[in-house]
């Protein structure tokens, strides 16, 4: 079976982590400032905050921007559970709208239209990699001042004309294996706001500026030095990572662009390619287990947009999102990862082909 991801990892990683594990400082300490030096520089800010997962990442930076109880955040339903789940963590209120068709990524008319006097802040998702409008919901957000937070959880490197996703607002990336790098599990926040960093360094630990002094509450967010390690070799790769990614991507848009739809990418948006997936407009489910028996590995990403999950319905969040709706029943995730052959990307194109005409 060609597996749907397949995390990257070599001898440079194992000897990173040989290093850390001799050197007796296990936790969070000189790898991982150097780990959040290096991401800085990809992402071209001043400040990045390593933390232990892309979902910690997310609750940090609503916490750091101040926002809470009584406050709305507006947000995609067409993400993984946690970009809705973080906001009612903090005790604020998730207004979901709906998304572009052609892109899936958050609508800024929705997005306009949805704002009121509570609203705090707009968490757009850079869906499979693809740049949100960002544009657009910038203007938004300077106009009604609104804090901006990137769930750029599936976008590392990801770009709109050369400027990197995680540096129009708050940045907040993940580090699970199956992302387009991995420190096993990890996350970060990326920002040019040095008063933002400092707020999330605290609700990293427990609100401590010097070791025993609260300030503050917080949480046990820290990554490890080995995660740390992992994530210093992972960026000297991502490079070629994203390059890999981007001609699977490219081979099989031109070999399947007869017959298949994919996400749309607005001009200067540089998509890195997450996921590259297609809609199936009939009957996807089969379709999946069709190419499963073929021995293409496939994942949906999601099978159901969060307003329509049992938690958020019982809380009143179901209302119509037809464009979510619709697209979590066509979607379907091939393969892209950079580990594929191109025997893989062969047979991948050839029965998508088969199953299509
Ligand atoms: C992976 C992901 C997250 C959560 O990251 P974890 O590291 O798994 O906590 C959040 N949002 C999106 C869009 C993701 O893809």
């Amino acid at each position: 079976m060609i597996a749907i991801a397949h995390p990257q990892i070599g001898p440079e990683e194992q000897e990173a982590v040989a290093k850390v594990l001799a050197s007796g400082q296990l936790a969070q300490g000189k790898q991982v400032e150097e780990f959040e030096r290096r991401f800085a520089e990809l992402c071209g800010v001043t400040e990045a905050v390593a933390v232990s997962s892309g979902t910690a990442a997310l609750h940090v930076a609503l916490l750091a921007h101040g926002i809470g109880a009584g406050d709305e955040v507006i947000t995609t339903p067409f993400s993984f559970a946690a970009t809705g789940n973080t906001i009612l963590l903090v005790g604020a209120t998730p207004v979901f709208v709906d998304i572009e068709p052609d892109t899936l990524n958050i609508d800024p008319a929705e997005v306009e239209a949805a704002i009121t006097p509570r609203t705090k802040a707009i968490m757009p998702v850079h869906l499979y990699g693809n740049p949100a409008d960002m544009d657009r919901l910038m203007a938004i957000a300077e106009k009604h001042h609104l804090a901006m937070i990137e769930d750029a959880c599936q976008a590392h490197a990801a770009a709109i004309r050369g400027q990197r996703v995680g540096s129009f607002g708050t940045g907040c990336f993940s580090f699970y294996p199956t992302k387009n790098m991995t420190t096993g599990e990890g996350g970060i926040v990326t920002t040019n706001d040095a008063a933002i960093a400092e707020q999330a360094r605290l609700w990293r630990s427990h609100g401590q500026k010097v070791r025993y002094l609260h300030t503050g509450i917080g949480y046990n967010y820290r990554m490890t030095d080995i995660q740390g390690a992992i994530g210093v070799a992972q960026i000297e790769k991502l490079a070629g990572f994203t390059e890999r990614r981007l001609a699977n991507a490219a081979y099989l848009s031109e070999r399947l662009g007869e017959y298949v739809r994919t996400p749309v990418v607005r001009p200067g948006h540089t998509h890195v390619y997450h996921q590259y997936t297609i809609r199936v407009p009939r009957e996807r489910d089969a379709f999946q287990a069709a190419l499963a028996e073929r021995g293409v590995g496939t994942a949906i990403h999601y099978p159901r947009p969060i307003h329509k999950q049992p938690y958020y319905q019982e809380r009143g969040f179901d209302k119509a999102l037809p464009v979510a709706e619709q697209a979590a029943e066509q979607v379907l995730s091939l393969p892209v990862h950079p580990a594929l052959a191109q025997a893989d990307l062969e047979t991948i194109a050839r029965e998508v082909i088969a199953l299509c005409r």
